[in-house]
């Protein structure tokens, strides 16, 4: 197994975020990425840079006009003058939104679901880097590698094709499915974060060739609220190949490795070329997000329930806070899924 890292994420440092109206600090910070990767080092493995792959593998996913907006949101903002240091948006479109607006401020709304995506001068830049150590985790894998692991950050999998959310900007693991799509007929992505992933949902809903599975704390009290229930299933062509299983809040590890025992009856009928996880660690029991109560030994089970599947597999990079245990928890699922 081979570690992909890049230390340009920690030139996206956010600090708005808006909890129950008031606010605060961000939780996703870039001590996270020093914590994951010591992580990385206690199971020996070998860390390695990633490789640009070009803005053609992020087009592959996400609008033109989005990736213009993210790349040049910031400077525009700084040039209204009286301005926050991070683009955050002060309106939200609903869905029946009739016209893609100019200003930069109606662009904030358009491209952004919540106020959990504040973006600075570097976050288009280390979004970027994020999706090339997922695409080069995944070329370890077509190139031979049983498993590898993205150590990303930002995390992506809120983002949707034209919007960013939830600390996310790239969908690192749509991105890395679609490099993947080249080479294998279908790919499925199974999310264990603690929240809904979202925004890999809405990107794959109507495709048959991307499976894709959630186990999350239910949405109907967590977010990300509005998606992730079980009736989401898909449509058109992708009708069957969307499977959310929500978890009741505040359930642990033995609930948990029975969601991936009902994962891996719909992920092996699939048949995938490859398997892709988010990995969120926010279902731990010491999570400051914490939905779920999932101990370092239940990690450690879940990394070897998922190498069990026997598919080449890609863990990538999601959620997962500041923690005592966090480099713990990351370590139990990689040497799970290294000695199974
Ligand atoms: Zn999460």
């Amino acid at each position: 197994m081979k570690a992909v890292y890049d230390s340009a994420h920690s030139q996206h440092d956010p600090n708005f975020v808006l909890v129950r109206g008031q606010v605060q600090k961000s939780s996703e910070q870039p001590e996270r990425a020093n914590r994951l990767l010591a992580g990385v080092e206690r199971c020996a493995i070998d860390v390695i840079p990633s490789h640009n792959f070009g803005a053609a593998a992020r087009e592959a996913i996400h609008t033109k006009r989005y990736l213009e907006f993210l790349e040049h949101a910031h400077g525009q903002w700084a040039a209204l003058g009286d301005s926050s240091k991070e683009v955050v948006s002060n309106v939200h479109p609903l869905h029946a939104a009739a016209n893609y607006p100019e200003s930069i401020v109606g662009r904030a709304g358009w491209h952004m679901t919540d106020t959990a995506c504040p973006i600075g001068p570097h976050t288009f830049s280390a979004a970027c880097a994020s999706a090339n150590v997922a695409l080069t985790a995944t070329q370890c894998v077509l190139d031979g590698d049983r498993f590898s692991y993205a150590l990303c950050r930002p995390p992506g999998h809120h983002a949707y094709t034209e919007s960013a959310g939830g600390f996310c900007f790239l969908n690192n693991i749509a991105i890395a499915a679609g490099h993947a799509l080249k080479t294998y007929e279908r790919v499925a992505i199974l999310d264990v974060d603690v929240h809904h992933g979202n925004g890999t949902q809405g990107i794959f809903y109507n495709r048959s060739d991307v499976l894709t599975v959630s186990i999350h704390a239910d949405p109907h009290n967590f977010y990300p609220f509005f998606w992730g229930h079980a009736n989401e299933a898909g449509a058109d062509e992708g009708l069957g190949f969307n499977v959310n299983l929500p978890l009741e809040i505040g359930l642990g590890d033995d609930q948990f490795i029975n969601a991936l025992g009902k994962a891996y009856d719909r992920i092996s009928a699939f048949d995938p070329g490859m398997l892709l996880v988010a990995l969120g660690l926010d279902a731990s029991e010491s999570d400051p997000l914490r939905g779920l109560s999932v101990t370092t030994d239940g990690f450690n089970r879940i990394g070897k329930t998922i190498a069990e599947y026997g598919l080449p597999t890609v863990f990538v990079q999601e959620g997962g806070y500041l923690s005592d245990v966090l480099s713990d928890n990351l370590a139990a699922v990689l040497s799970g899924a290294l000695h199974t």
